[in-house]
């Protein structure tokens, strides 16, 4: 046994060392790579181009992108492509498929087989979808990037807006950034759905949460006035959908989502107060059930709903704690039904919601009948396709045609369910009082 061991080792050895063997010229590669790019044509096309010199025909030649959107299913794409003598060109036409957003990135590689059957891979190379239209600045901190090109206060003061709010996320909720976040700001509406294919023409603003990435226009004159409030509130959308995220169905009531981007935006405004006044006063609030779904498409009662939501949303953290709302957003990602999430995290319902934030805010309690039929998350379509883009209407000033602004100014997140990120839990902070009524 010894000795045959001995003999193994000498063999390894010998063939480690080759010796015995003549030297080798190195191979000649069958196939070599001379040019390989991806040309931007932003928002309509990337051309794919790839230069090979082979020492035989190719036979097959396949061209594998992907872009960096998160998704629970492989999202990379292969065409096959048909070589011209050692030339390759594929173009992606993005007006077919949906155009990723600027900052969204590619990458790509090639497999080639010639008539030998010998393979080659490419390496990865990857391009930044970039808007050439402008020139862009940028400031960055805390995981949040603003891009912007117009007005010298624009980024820096929407880079504040987003560290504020993510300051509130964190105290208010105890969850925090964990991929970084895009800002691209137009200095118009209009220049940023010109970035956009097919967009609504009254969009002042685009999440692509899939991407991390907010599109929004915004002139300096409406910085403090609409910039600020959207900056947080879309920031907030990202933020609670990286903590929600979930491949298995599940979804969160739209009073939720509303709800904690508008406890992002900070104190609420007059005009929330005033929807919540007026809401006890004539007893005018809408069954919290009835906010699950998408809000009114009219302007006036969206603008209703959200400050509801807002009010709602304030109650729980209120009351029962950052835990509690953490504990929510998690057993909601894992796919249950909204009352039985409530259920779980705070032993009541949506009505058994209504009843005590409506005793918190001194509403008179409404007549609640049973329901039998629970709504079930799984009937709400999760899938956003690579097109969809949380949308935000423009401010009056830009838009033409904006909608009427509600109270709160809808957001038509409630009719698109965020997408897919992730997010760290942090240590809890106490958070600050907030009125939950008009009557703080
Ligand atoms: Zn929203």
């Amino acid at each position: 046994m010894k000795n045959f061991l001995l003999l193994l080792l000498g063999t390894l050895l010998l063939g480690g060392t080759n010796a015995g063997i003549l030297p080798q010229p190195p191979p000649t590669p069958a196939i070599t790579v001379t040019h390989n790019e991806a040309v931007l044509d932003f928002p309509q096309s990337v051309t794919f181009r790839l230069d090979v010199q082979t020492a035989r025909p190719l036979t097959a030649a396949a061209l594998n992108y992907s872009t960096n959107r998160q998704s629970c299913l492989p999202a990379q794409t292969q065409v096959p492509v048909t070589p011209t003598g050692g030339s390759l060109e594929w173009q992606w036409v993005l007006s077919r498929s949906g155009s990723p957003p600027p900052g969204a990135q590619l990458s790509w590689y090639w497999t080639l087989t010639d008539d030998s059957g010998h393979m080659v891979i490419t390496p990865p190379q990857t391009l930044t979808f970039s808007d050439p239209r402008y020139d862009w600045q940028q400031v960055s901190a805390g995981g949040v990037h603003v891009n912007w090109y117009r007005g010298d206060d624009v980024g820096p003061q929407l880079l504040q807006a987003a560290l504020d709010a993510l300051q509130r996320l964190q105290a208010e909720m105890g969850i925090q950034l964990e991929q970084d976040v895009q800002f691209f700001i137009y200095g118009s509406a209009n220049d940023m759905r010109d970035a956009v294919l097919y967009v609504q023409d009254w969009a002042g603003a685009l999440a692509f949460a899939d991407y991390n990435i907010i599109l929004m226009g915004v002139a300096p004159s409406q910085l403090e006035s609409w910039g600020r409030p959207t900056v947080a509130h879309e920031l907030a959308h990202l933020v609670v959908g990286q903590f929600g995220w979930s491949c298995v169905g599940g979804s969160r009531p739209t009073w939720l989502e509303e709800g904690l981007a508008m406890v992002a935006e900070g104190e609420p405004g007059d005009a929330v107060r005033q929807d919540i006044a007026r809401g006890i006063e004539a007893d005018a609030f809408v069954p919290v059930r009835s906010l699950n779904g998408a809000f009114s498409a009219h302007s006036a009662d969206a603008g209703i709903a959200y400050s509801q939501s807002y009010s709602l949303v304030a109650f729980l953290l209120d009351t029962y704690g950052q835990q509690a709302m953490q504990q929510l957003l998690r057993v909601l990602a894992d796919g249950a039904a909204y009352d039985q999430a409530l259920a779980e995290v705070y032993g009541f319902n949506a009505d058994g919601l209504e009843t005590a934030w409506r005793a918190a805010i001194g509403a008179p309690p409404r007549q609640i009948l049973p329901t039998p039929t629970p709504i079930n998350p799984a009937l709400i379509p999760t899938a956003v396709p690579l097109q969809a883009a949380r949308s935000q209407p423009t401010p009056a000033a830009a838009a033409s045609p904006p909608p009427q602004s509600g109270s709160a100014g809808p957001c038509p997140a409630a009719l698109i369910p965020p997408a897919l990120l992730l997010l760290l839990l942090t240590a809890p902070r106490r958070r600050q009082s907030r009125p939950i009524s008009n009557k703080g």
